[in-house]
């Protein structure tokens, strides 16, 4: 199995640093709508279910975002130390076709399958 090479390595990288951009600007704009800057100040509402509604809507996929921030700056730190690209569970390289999917999969895609039909 061939290693990634040096060029291929930036361009992942380059990836996960425009996904991880495009992931902190998400969460910014969440946090503003969980938090309720936007919102107009109602002086006498009657719909406060409706809001709070929203709120725990965006406070989940703000949640989701973070975990996926995190997995992305996990993989930036692979590229560093140069373990980028190989499955954590089996320690085969990971495929081409699905680190540009995903660029910050830590397994390839059998382990990722037994890992979601719950391992043995
Ligand atoms: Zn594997």
């Amino acid at each position: 199995m061939k290693k990634l090479s040096a060029k291929d390595l930036e361009d992942y990288k380059a990836r996960l640093e425009a996904l991880l951009a495009m992931l902190s600007g998400d969460i910014d704009k969440l946090e503003e709508e969980a938090l309720g800057e936007h919102s107009q100040p109602q002086e006498s509402s009657t719909e406060g279910g409706a809001d709070s509604y929203f709120q725990e809507f965006s406070l989940q996929l703000l949640e989701r975002d973070e975990n996926t921030v995190r997995e992305v700056l996990a993989a930036l730190e692979r590229i560093q130390n140069g373990s980028y690209g190989m499955c954590e569970a089996c320690e085969q390289p990971i495929l081409k076709e699905r680190l540009k999917m995903m660029p910050h999969a830590r397994n390839c895609i059998a382990c990722q399958r037994k890992e979601e039909e719950g391992g043995s």
